[in-house]
């Protein structure tokens, strides 16, 4: 745990040096040519309480978010495959102690009804879920899920990217996910403070700090090309965990060449049974918690920030506009809820956890749509191959944004057409027609023809 120091830590979070405002500024200055920040330069940012300055920051990670990502928001739900688990983390309802939690892994029928259902909502991208547990989710049953998924297709759609969000693995279990075709590999720290992790992770495999905070080193080794971090907010200090987060990041730029391709920033949020989850520690308020997003974009510029429906709508779209670039919209997380939820039975007893955002994805595109950002279906990167090093080459030097414009207008064509609702079908209608009129004339010439394509039939049209 070299790379996690937390004296220095400590350090910089009580250096009265790094608490000035006129540092402050030059700092979020340099930001702007979106090249990332120091940890100690974070640290000063994460000091901000000048209103003034600290509304530069938010603008300026707006600016670096679209500077990279352009107005893009990419967008995906979890599946739950089990809530079995052989753990006891303090904060989560699926905790082995929790003895009144219905439990329930999923068949590979009722998985394949899971992924009928968002396809049939129009999700692109599915993260695959589930508690820890050799048998229920063993490699075998994972490797079985991701296959089914990947075979879905119902009106034109399909799951075209699906990352996974487990246990960590050994080298050789990783080699065998990698096999499966996945996405992005995530595995949130939860807290990278040692004394916390010890007291929140009583038994269970999980019990292993080192064994987690080197997931992602040994992912990489096993040839997965695109790795997500995350920390779970509320455990100890937000600013500790957020230096701690970014020294992770640097970190694994430094070995190995690329930072992760995403960074998770869920919040504890009150889970059934779950005793530490019903009062937070370290509570982490709205107004710290989108000064750490705004800090973690100016810092890793290059990384996709990931907000989940665990936050209100309200303060996910605050949050849009300092620096998130993927969100989640239409969960449930339980196993085998999407079905049993158009069948009203109650799920409560069997979710990780409460959500703070309970809108439709339909819902969730119309509401982007008008507050300026393009809701994104787009897989073109991972189709071309353009992951791992070549993704961060184009994210690193801000080329993501040329490319992604058109591929980003074309999937979200073919969900206009396949799966919007009337109402939003004449609101996606509408944005589609303004962003073609941002482009210029030989890239709207393109994007039409693969517009055109679309129209007539055609999916996942890309270049
Ligand atoms: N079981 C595996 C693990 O723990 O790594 C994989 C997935 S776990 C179901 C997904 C994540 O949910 C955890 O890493 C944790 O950060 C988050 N989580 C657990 N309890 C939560 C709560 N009460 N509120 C918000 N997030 C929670
Ligand atoms: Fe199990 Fe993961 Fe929940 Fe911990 S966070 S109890 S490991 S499902």
């Amino acid at each position: 745990m070299e790379f996690i120091n937390e004296k220095e830590i400590f350090e910089l979070i009580d250096n009265p040096k790094l608490n000035n405002p006129t540092l402050q500024k030059e700092i979020i200055q340099k930001s702007k040519e979106a090249k990332g920040l120091t940890l100690s330069e974070s640290a000063a940012l994460l000091n901000i309480s000048d209103k003034e300055i600290l509304n530069e920051l938010y603008t300026t990670a707006k600016e670096v978010k679209e500077k990279i990502y352009g107005n893009r928001l990419v967008l995906f739900a979890p599946l739950y495959l089990t809530n079995l688990c052989v753990n006891n983390c303090l904060y989560c309802a699926f905790r082995k102690d929790n003895k009144e939690l219905k439990r329930k892994t999923l068949t590979i029928d009722e998985i394949k009804e899971e992924a009928e259902f968002l396809v049939g909502q129009g999700h692109k991208r599915i993260l695959l879920v589930c508690g820890e547990h050799p048998k229920k989710a063993s490699m075998e049953f994972i490797g079985e899920a991701i296959k089914t998924i990947y075979d879905v297709r119902i009106k034109n759609g399909n799951i075209r990217r699906l990352n996974v969000n487990t246990a960590p693995l050994s080298v050789e279990n990783f080699k065998i996910l990698k096999s499966f075709g996945i996405g992005t590999y995530q595995c949130f720290q939860e807290t990278y403070h040692y004394e916390t992790y010890v007291k929140m992770h009583p038994d269970g495999p999980k019990k292993d700090f080192s064994w987690r905070l080197y997931a992602m080193d040994r992912a990489l080794q096993a040839g997965i090309d695109d790795v997500g971090i995350g920390a779970l907010f509320g455990l100890t200090d937000w600013k500790f965990e957020t230096l701690a987060l970014l020294s992770h990041a640097f970190n694994l730029d430094q070995r190995f060449g690329i930072g992760p391709h995403t960074i998770s920033v869920p919040r504890l949020e009150p889970a059934f049974n779950a005793p530490v989850s019903q009062k937070p520690p370290f509570a982490v308020d709205d107004n710290s918690f989108k000064k750490l997003v705004a800090v973690i974009r100016l810092a890793v510029p290059y990384t996709g920030i990931i907000l989940s429906t665990r936050e209100r709508a309200e303060l996910r779209r605050e949050l849009f506009n300092v620096g998130i670039s993927q969100i989640s919209a239409g969960s449930r997380t339980s196993p085998g809820a999407y079905k049993e939820t158009q069948e009203s039975v109650d799920e409560y007893q069997m979710e990780q956890f409460q959500l703070g955002d309970h809108r439709s994805l339909d819902e969730v595109v119309k509401d982007c749509c008008e507050l300026g950002y393009m809701p994104s279906f787009c897989t073109a990167c991972y189709r071309s191959n353009r992951t791992g090093d070549r993704f961060m080459e184009l994210a690193k030097t801000g080329n993501i944004g040329k490319i992604c414009v058109p591929n980003a207008i074309s999937t979200f064509n073919e969900y206009k057409i396949d799966f919007a609702s009337d109402e939003t079908k004449k609101v996606a209608e509408n944005f589609i027609n303004s962003e073609l009129d941002k482009l210029d004339d030989n890239v709207k010439k393109k994007t039409l023809k693969m517009i055109e394509k679309v129209n007539k039939g055609e999916r996942d049209i890309f270049f």
